[in-house]
């Protein structure tokens, strides 16, 4: 672990499925740094309008969302099983229920609205607030953290990003198709670069890495290396 007591915002944002929070939740690990998915948040909001009503049949009813936003109160609590924080809504463990195909494919229109991203970005711009934080998205760089010190922008073949999401949930039982799911890292791409507000896009400040054939090991090196440059000044 890093020794140095001056404590930086590292911000990794990038496509979907191509590995980011095993990234960060690594780089994090290493640094005894705090770790936010803020992925995780949109999720959770997703799930949230899922069960209440606020969409049906796949359809995102904006008002309806905005109308939930108040009865929400998103917390993490840190599970030492998992060495990353878990994610909680009104009290209950929401975990293990956001990264359904259901979710994926509803949260990017419920990520897309303003009053969604100005609860959620508020509340991300607080937890970096003392520093020593790796967070990840789409926007960390660009909006919520445009000052961080370290800016990491992630991609890989979107092949190899269907596959591992793939790989991942039938891990998990769950009962998909790949087809299903490279349709789903494509469209959410494309929403995401899209939108109005805060749309995916690369800072002018930021490093690309591209994981397609790199192993985790691989990429930590290719980190520690950026930090330490970054350290040095
Ligand atoms: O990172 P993950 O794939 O779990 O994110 C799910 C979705 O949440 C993204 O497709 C995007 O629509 C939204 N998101 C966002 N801004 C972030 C993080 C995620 O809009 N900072």
């Amino acid at each position: 672990m890093y020794t140095d007591k001056r404590k930086i915002i590292i911000a990794v944002d990038g496509f979907s499925s191509c590995g980011k929070s095993t990234f960060a939740k690594a780089i994090a690990a290493e640094l005894g740094y705090i770790f936010i998915d803020t992925g995780a948040m949109y999720r959770a909001v997703t799930l949230y309008a899922l069960e209440h009503g606020a969409i049906r049949s796949g359809i995102v009813d904006e008002e309806a969302v905005v109308a939930l936003l108040g009865d929400m109160d998103i917390d993490f609590r840190f599970n030492p099983e998992r060495g990353a924080s878990d994610i909680y809504v009104n009290g209950d463990l929401v975990e293990g229920k956001i990264r359904t195909i259901e979710v994926s494919n509803c949260v990017s229109p419920v990520s897309s609205i303003r009053q969604v991203r100005g609860k959620l970005v508020a509340m991300q711009q607080a937890m970096g607030r003392k520093r020593g934080v790796v967070m990840d998205g789409r926007d960390i760089g660009t909006v919520v953290f445009p000052d961080a010190e370290l800016k990491i922008f992630m991609t890989a073949d979107p092949k190899v990003r269907a596959q591992r999401r793939y790989d991942e949930l039938r891990a998990k039982g769950d009962d998909v198709s790949l087809e299903e799911i490279e349709a789903n890292v494509l469209s959410r791409d494309r929403a995401d670069m899209t939108r109005a507000i805060s749309p995916l896009r690369q800072a002018e400040d930021a490093i690309v890495l591209d994981n397609s054939h790199m192993t985790v090991a691989e990429q930590m090196q290719w980190f520690r290396e950026r930090f330490d440059e970054v350290m040095r000044g």
